[in-house]
């Protein structure tokens, strides 16, 4: 089976679409890749999985367009990974960096590897002699065969920013770029407000809105619920297509006990004033039969007490264990999330 198809192009035989960040929804794919192609999943093993990606982190530093969920999702799939880190390229080697602080050149705090580079210039040429960002991910993953058809969520230019108390400023607050939020500030700072730049007037790119409207199944993975799913669904059209679609939505939860398991999920759903946990989250996606996007959530068993209160908002619901510790286990929950809602 060819791993990837040119935007726009749907595959003939059922799908299955996932809504998804970075390195959470990237271990999921993973596992679901392993459960389907091994065929522990009710699907054929050659079964299409269509993946569209977060693109609100995206930023330009040193004159290089940087897309990390996008990334993220490829290399952890085309097996190019930095395991350890979770992010970037495996066996990296950091003399650009290295040379460019020697210079003085800010941003210091946001680490592009030697080898991730070259994927930047790739993409940045391609952006600059005309490509869409679709068009240019297409050609990316012709090397990276990440099996999956990877299709950003938009090709126009989305970015997160966060607001977050500073004294110096006239008005006690300063808007900083989510990856600084993130990357230099370690999301140790509240963050206030969240502003999504570009977010309203963007556009779904080729092949999103029929990627779900045609699936068997959309999973939405234990991603990010604002700033990587929610980023997703607020690209105007995508929520529509949800609600459209003949395919059951089904969410696992990305809160386990009353925090994330990794990254700043709690500190974004505070931002927001969700309740930090499985049912907040569940609550805040809502169910598809009251206009929601879900319906069926999984959350893990030590959330058990919050099933029947997720049931009662029109979610069917199961605690099972939701911790990514391998394919194997990822690939359960992969075959528990198509199981609770057949
Ligand atoms: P990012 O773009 O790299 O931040 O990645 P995502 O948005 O795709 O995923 C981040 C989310 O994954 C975090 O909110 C975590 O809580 C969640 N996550 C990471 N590992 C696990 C895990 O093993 N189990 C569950 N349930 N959630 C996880
Ligand atoms: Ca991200």
């Amino acid at each position: 089976m060819s791993s990837n198809f040119p935007a726009g192009q749907s595959p003939e035989s059922p799908s299955i679409t996932v809504l998804s960040g970075g390195m959470g929804g990237a271990r999921f794919l993973q596992g679901l890749l392993h459960g389907l192609r091994s065929g522990l999943l009710p699907f054929a093993p050659d079964t299409t999985v269509n993946v569209v990606a977060n693109t609100a982190d995206d930023l330009w530093v040193h004159g290089l367009k940087v897309c990390p969920d996008l990334d993220t999702v490829m290399y952890t799939l085309g097996d190019g990974i930095d395991p350890e880190r979770g992010w970037g390229r495996r066996e990296e080697t950091w003399s650009v960096k290295e040379e460019l602080a020697t210079y003085g050149v800010e941003p210091t705090w946001f680490g592009l590897g030697d080898r991730d580079i070259a994927t930047h210039l790739v993409r940045t040429q391609m952006l600059e002699a005309g490509y869409s960002l679709s068009a240019v991910t297409e050609a990316l993953c012709q090397r990276w065969r990440p099996d999956v058809r990877l299709l950003p969520m938009t090709d126009d230019r989305v970015e997160t920013h966060v607001a977050i108390g500073d004294a110096e400023a006239p008005s006690g607050k300063r808007v900083v770029h989510f990856q600084e939020y993130w990357v230099k500030l370690r999301a140790e700072v509240p963050a206030e407000a969240l502003v999504f730049v570009g977010l309203d007037q963007s556009a779904p790119a080729p092949g999103v809105v029929e990627a779900i409207t045609s699936a068997a199944l959309v999973i939405v993975p234990p991603s990010n619920p604002v700033v990587s799913v929610g980023t997703i669904l607020g690209v105007p059209g995508i929520r529509e297509a949800l609600l459209d679609t003949a395919a059951p939505v089904v969410g696992l939860s990305p809160i386990v006990g009353s925090t994330h398991v990794r990254g700043m999920a709690e500190q974004m759903l505070t931002a927001i004033g969700v309740e930090v946990s499985a049912a907040g989250v569940a609550g805040h996606y809502g169910a598809r039969t009251q206009g929601g996007v879900l319906d069926g959530w999984l959350v893990d068993d030590q959330d058990h007490e919050q099933v029947e209160r997720i049931r009662a908002g029109g979610v069917a619901c199961r605690a099972v264990p939701l911790m990514m510790t391998s394919p194997e286990a990822t690939a359960a929950m992969a075959v528990a999330a198509v199981d609770l809602v057949r």
